[in-house]
Protein backbone atom coordinates (compact mmCIF):
# COMPACT_ATOMS: atom_id res chain seq x y z
CA UNK A 1 0.00 0.00 0.00
CA UNK A 2 2.37 2.44 0.92
CA UNK A 3 4.25 1.35 -2.44
CA UNK A 4 1.37 1.99 -4.09
CA UNK A 5 1.32 5.72 -2.47
CA UNK A 6 4.69 6.41 -3.38
CA UNK A 7 4.25 5.23 -7.27
CA UNK A 8 1.43 7.64 -7.38
CA UNK A 9 2.85 10.43 -6.08
CA UNK A 10 6.33 10.40 -7.65
CA UNK A 11 4.75 9.68 -11.09
CA UNK A 12 1.19 9.20 -12.03
CA UNK A 13 0.54 13.00 -10.19
CA UNK A 14 3.05 14.63 -12.11
CA UNK A 15 2.30 13.02 -15.44
CA UNK A 16 -1.65 13.59 -14.57
CA UNK A 17 -0.25 17.79 -13.50
CA UNK A 18 1.59 17.96 -16.83
CA UNK A 19 -0.90 16.72 -19.04
CA UNK A 20 -3.72 19.16 -17.30
CA UNK A 21 -1.49 21.83 -17.67
CA UNK A 22 -0.84 21.12 -21.09
CA UNK A 23 -4.82 20.99 -22.14
CA UNK A 24 -5.25 24.61 -20.31
CA UNK A 25 -2.05 25.91 -21.88
CA UNK A 26 -4.20 25.31 -25.45
CA UNK A 27 -6.17 28.13 -24.69
CA UNK A 28 -3.89 30.87 -24.49
CA UNK A 29 -1.41 32.46 -26.14
CA UNK A 30 1.91 31.49 -27.37
CA UNK A 31 3.92 33.77 -25.33
CA UNK A 32 1.80 32.84 -21.98
CA UNK A 33 2.45 29.41 -23.43
CA UNK A 34 6.23 29.26 -22.47
CA UNK A 35 5.36 29.83 -18.86
CA UNK A 36 3.13 27.18 -18.61
CA UNK A 37 5.61 24.74 -20.29
CA UNK A 38 8.27 25.98 -17.81
CA UNK A 39 6.15 25.59 -14.80
CA UNK A 40 5.25 22.16 -16.07
CA UNK A 41 9.61 21.42 -16.16
CA UNK A 42 9.89 22.56 -12.71
CA UNK A 43 6.79 20.64 -11.16
CA UNK A 44 7.85 17.60 -12.84
CA UNK A 45 11.44 18.10 -12.17
CA UNK A 46 10.91 19.36 -8.81
CA UNK A 47 8.88 16.62 -8.19
CA UNK A 48 11.22 14.09 -9.27
CA UNK A 49 14.73 15.30 -7.12
CA UNK A 50 12.15 15.52 -3.80
CA UNK A 51 11.32 11.64 -4.56
CA UNK A 52 15.25 10.60 -5.41
CA UNK A 53 16.47 12.72 -1.95
CA UNK A 54 13.35 11.62 0.23
CA UNK A 55 14.24 8.51 -0.88
CA UNK A 56 17.88 8.34 0.27
CA UNK A 57 17.44 10.54 3.24
CA UNK A 58 15.11 7.96 4.97
CA UNK A 59 16.68 4.83 3.92
CA UNK A 60 19.44 6.14 5.73
CA UNK A 61 18.01 6.92 9.02
CA UNK A 62 19.92 5.27 12.01
CA UNK A 63 17.97 2.24 13.75
CA UNK A 64 19.67 3.26 17.12
CA UNK A 65 19.53 7.09 17.40
CA UNK A 66 16.99 7.59 14.73
CA UNK A 67 19.24 10.43 12.82
CA UNK A 68 18.09 11.21 9.78
CA UNK A 69 20.40 10.48 6.83
CA UNK A 70 22.92 9.38 9.18
CA UNK A 71 24.51 6.13 7.65
CA UNK A 72 27.84 6.01 5.98
CA UNK A 73 29.64 3.54 3.70
CA UNK A 74 32.62 1.67 5.80
CA UNK A 75 33.55 -0.92 3.89
CA UNK A 76 31.97 -4.17 1.74
CA UNK A 77 33.26 -7.61 2.14
CA UNK A 78 32.44 -10.24 -0.37
CA UNK A 79 31.68 -13.45 2.09
CA UNK A 80 30.28 -15.79 -0.70
CA UNK A 81 30.29 -16.97 -4.42
CA UNK A 82 28.29 -19.50 -5.88
CA UNK A 83 28.41 -20.50 -9.77
CA UNK A 84 24.95 -19.62 -11.95
CA UNK A 85 23.93 -18.47 -15.35
CA UNK A 86 23.17 -15.07 -16.30
CA UNK A 87 21.25 -14.55 -19.66
CA UNK A 88 22.80 -12.08 -22.00
CA UNK A 89 21.60 -10.33 -25.03
CA UNK A 90 23.61 -10.76 -27.92
CA UNK A 91 22.86 -7.88 -30.95
CA UNK A 92 23.74 -8.22 -34.50
CA UNK A 93 23.74 -5.31 -37.24
CA UNK A 94 22.77 -6.60 -40.55
CA UNK A 95 23.85 -4.46 -43.20
CA UNK A 96 23.38 -3.77 -46.50
CA UNK A 97 26.15 -3.65 -49.18
CA UNK A 98 26.65 0.46 -48.68
CA UNK A 99 27.25 -0.89 -45.03
CA UNK A 100 24.21 1.08 -43.62
CA UNK A 101 22.43 -1.18 -40.82
CA UNK A 102 18.82 -2.00 -42.14
CA UNK A 103 17.81 -4.05 -39.19
CA UNK A 104 19.32 -5.31 -35.76
CA UNK A 105 18.09 -9.39 -34.14
CA UNK A 106 18.74 -9.89 -30.45
CA UNK A 107 19.67 -13.23 -29.28
CA UNK A 108 19.63 -14.04 -25.66
CA UNK A 109 22.35 -16.43 -24.75
CA UNK A 110 23.10 -17.81 -21.67
CA UNK A 111 26.17 -17.39 -20.06
CA UNK A 112 28.22 -18.40 -17.02
CA UNK A 113 28.30 -16.07 -14.45
CA UNK A 114 29.04 -15.82 -10.31
CA UNK A 115 26.31 -14.51 -7.78
CA UNK A 116 28.47 -13.04 -5.23
CA UNK A 117 27.08 -12.03 -1.79
CA UNK A 118 28.44 -8.97 0.22
CA UNK A 119 28.36 -7.82 3.24
CA UNK A 120 28.14 -3.89 3.43
CA UNK A 121 29.06 -2.00 6.52
CA UNK A 122 27.75 1.13 7.36
CA UNK A 123 28.44 3.41 10.44
CA UNK A 124 26.41 6.15 11.69
CA UNK A 125 27.81 9.94 11.56
CA UNK A 126 26.11 10.52 15.11
CA UNK A 127 26.01 7.32 17.55
CA UNK A 128 29.01 5.40 15.62
CA UNK A 129 26.26 2.68 15.08
CA UNK A 130 27.04 0.10 12.88
CA UNK A 131 24.80 -1.53 10.53
CA UNK A 132 25.05 -4.41 8.32
CA UNK A 133 23.57 -5.04 4.85
CA UNK A 134 23.94 -7.98 2.52
CA UNK A 135 24.21 -7.25 -0.93
CA UNK A 136 23.98 -9.43 -3.85
CA UNK A 137 25.50 -8.80 -7.38
CA UNK A 138 25.37 -11.27 -10.40
CA UNK A 139 28.79 -10.67 -12.35
CA UNK A 140 29.98 -12.46 -15.70
CA UNK A 141 32.95 -14.71 -15.60
ZN1 LIG B 1 22.91 6.61 15.27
Amino acid sequence: MKNIMKFFIKIILPIFISIILYYLSRQISPDEQKYVYWAILFLTGGLFIFGVVQGSFFLNRCSKCGEWNAMEFVSKELVGSIRTNKVKELKKEIKNAQGEIVRTTTKQIMVPALKNTYKVYEKCKKCANIKVKTETEIVEI
